[in-house]
């Protein structure tokens, strides 16, 4: 081995520059990314031959002091970090104060800048790391940077470009991501003189539109959930006009643009059965993440993030797009108000199903333990559990998915619900709509409430085999969790209470069937104990195919399906509903 030496900061820069600056792509997003966070509220980004001869961006923001010129093109030099604690609370693009740096030390540059409170603005030059001059110049308030000549002293790096367009596509998308976020600056974007983008202050909706075209303006669908931990908000692109290509696919993570496989695959589940084989689904979602929960310090162009808790974004996210697909597939195409042709001929059912409650078995006695499977927990629910296992605490949910007071519905087969709207018929399967309520409202009830246990007077005894044993044993504190409450006495296990929430107090033969069940589940279907319980839970108690359901029973399953996060498939992913269209019927009567 030869001496060891120092690199000189000019060689140490082009080494770093390589990681940062891979293309002119690079210096338009790190040129575009300071300018937002220097708080401009207009951009302007010209390009000549795809940003290879010159990438230029203009902004109207905050400006750089002439006595800090010098110290910006410094690598590590930023006003953007103070100390490593910063790391965990930013909130600007930038941190690193590498991209001045890496970027002068493989082009040429020209920075002009003027603060509010200097009465002249500066100039100052930079060649391959060099600084050539400072000077004073005329210039409005804010900064200009032009980049020219990039990877002059890089040859092998300028041969490794791709051509005009190729070039050109990647600013461009640098600049979509920036403009996608910052609907509240005005960009404007020119290729060699010819403008591509004017997207003036807008609202996010007209922002994508103005981006991607006026079709888009009736092709977004809008997905929003909060939960205690993290926003998510944004819009997906309704299924039918989902593209070959991989078309716009659009994640932000606190005003960052990110790439993440594991929250596509999230959008790919919501998507499942909806999109034409071989079509890719388009969104633009944006997270608010507790900023504590992130590190952006992975990667140093900063579009791969590693998140805290990346199942729970994952499974919120899956579930927001999937509650919004289902919102739009059943509200969009049927016009409840806009089409009264169709009413009178369901008024004659309709006016029927307002006669008196009627039981839906006289005979079933709760107490009679051989009763309980497999019809009677359906039957306990339309006559006495009804309340108490809706989804309460959901009143919160603003829209609603349908409106009862102007659709009909009815009850089919005892199988059934049949909704009718302006163009289609809903068909819905009561068995699987049932679960899914129940599904949503135990698992609330599991994860987000405290759990009583209801204490049981009489100790019940439960035999167990082997097999048993161990499938208990996996789920046992789970149980506890619950709100169960056991004691295993040599061979028996004495359950001493149940959950409050439980829908049966007088029998614990659930009990048994729970274990049953999770013993045969497919654990590839469930995520974690709370939801397996929820979905064991679901099962059993859900209103079964063959019971005839009152016409409040009705309503309150349709009300409470709608206000499900997930309305369109039952927590073991089988469709709860289809659609007739009216087009579809009129071709059978041909
Ligand atoms: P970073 O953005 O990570 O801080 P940069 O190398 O991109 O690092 O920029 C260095 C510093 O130069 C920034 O911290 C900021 O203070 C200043 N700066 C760069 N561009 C602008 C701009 N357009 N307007 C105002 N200040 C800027
Ligand atoms: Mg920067």
């Amino acid at each position: 081995m030869g001496e060891i030496i120092k690199l000189p900061e000019n060689v140490a820069n082009q080494i770093a520059a390589g990681e940062v600056v891979q293309r002119p792509a690079s210096v338009v997003k790190e040129l575009l990314e300071n300018a937002v966070d220097a708080q401009a509220t207009r951009i302007e980004l010209r390009l000549r031959s795809g940003g290879i001869a010159l990438v230029s961006v203009i902004d109207n923001g905050l400006g750089i002091n002439s006595s800090q010129l010098a110290l910006a093109f410094e690598r590590h030099a930023t006003s953007k970090l103070r100390n490593a604690e910063d790391l965990f609370h930013l909130s600007t693009k930038g941190f690193r104060g590498e991209a001045l740096a890496s970027i002068a030390a493989v082009s040429d540059v020209v920075l002009i800048s003027k603060v509010a409170d200097q009465s002249s603005a500066y100039a100052i030059r930079m060649r391959a790391g060099h600084q050539e001059s400072i000077e004073e110049t005329a210039f409005s308030q804010g900064t200009s940077v032009s980049v020219s000549h990039l990877f002059f002293n890089i040859p092998a790096r300028k041969n490794f470009l791709k051509s005009v367009s190729v070039e050109l596509k990647h600013c461009l998308d640098e600049l979509q991501r920036v403009a996608l976020l910052h609907e509240d600056v005005h960009f404007q974007c020119f290729h060699n003189d010819a403008i591509i983008y004017d997207l003036p202050i807008s609202s996010r909706h007209q922002r994508i539109v103005h981006i991607f075209g006026a079709k888009y303006a009736d092709r977004l669908v809008p997905v929003k959930e909060k939960t205690d931990r993290f926003s998510l908000s944004g819009y997906v692109i309704k299924p039918e006009f989902s593209k070959k290509s991989r078309g716009e696919q659009f994640f932000f993570i606190n005003k960052r643009f990110i790439r993440s496989a594991y929250l596509h695959k999230a959008i790919i589940e919501a998507f499942e059965g909806l999109l034409h084989s071989g079509c890719h689904p388009g969104y633009f979602i944006e997270f608010d993440i507790n900023k504590a929960a992130i590190d952006v310090n992975i990667h140093p162009t900063k579009t791969e993030i590693k998140l805290e808790d990346e199942y729970h974004v994952f499974s919120v996210l899956r579930a927001a797009v999937r509650h919004s697909l289902g919102r739009y597939q059943i509200n969009a195409p049927i016009d409840f108000a806009l089409n009264p042709t169709l009413t009178p001929s369901y008024q004659q059912v309709f006016s029927e199903a307002k006669t008196p409650k009627i039981k839906v078995s006289s005979t079933f006695n709760p107490f009679k333990q051989n009763e309980l499977y497999p019809e009677a927990f359906s039957e306990l629910y339309v006559e006495t559990d009804a309340q108490q296992i809706r989804i309460d605490g959901q009143s919160d949910v603003k829209e609603e998915l349908w409106n009862l007071d102007t659709m009909k519905s009815f009850q089919w087969a005892n199988k059934f619900i049949v909704v009718s709207g302006a163009e289609k018929l809903l068909i819905i399967d009561q068995y699987r709509a049932h679960q899914r309520i129940l599904y949503e409202a135990f698992l609330k009830k599991m994860t987000l409430e405290h759990l009583g246990t209801q204490q049981l007077l009489f100790h019940e005894i439960i035999d167990l085999d082997a097999k048993e044993w161990v499938v208990f044993e996996t789920i046992e504190t789970h149980l506890s969790d619950l709100g169960f409450e056991f004691e295993r006495n040599s061979e028996v296990l004495v359950i001493k209470g149940v959950p409050e929430f439980f829908p049966h107090k007088e029998s614990t033969s659930v009990f048994k069937r729970f274990i049953e069940e999770a013993q045969m589940m497919n654990s590839a279907l469930s995520y974690s104990t709370a939801d397996m319980a929820a979905k064991v839970l679901a099962k059993h108690s859900a209103v079964k195919k063959g019971v005839s359901l009152t016409p409040e029973a009705v309503t309150e399953l349709l009300t409470d399906l709608g206000r499900c996060k997930e309305p369109y498939l039952s927590p073991f992913n089988k469709r709860i509903f289809v659609t007739v269209q009216e087009t579809e019927i009129i071709q059978k009567l041909h």
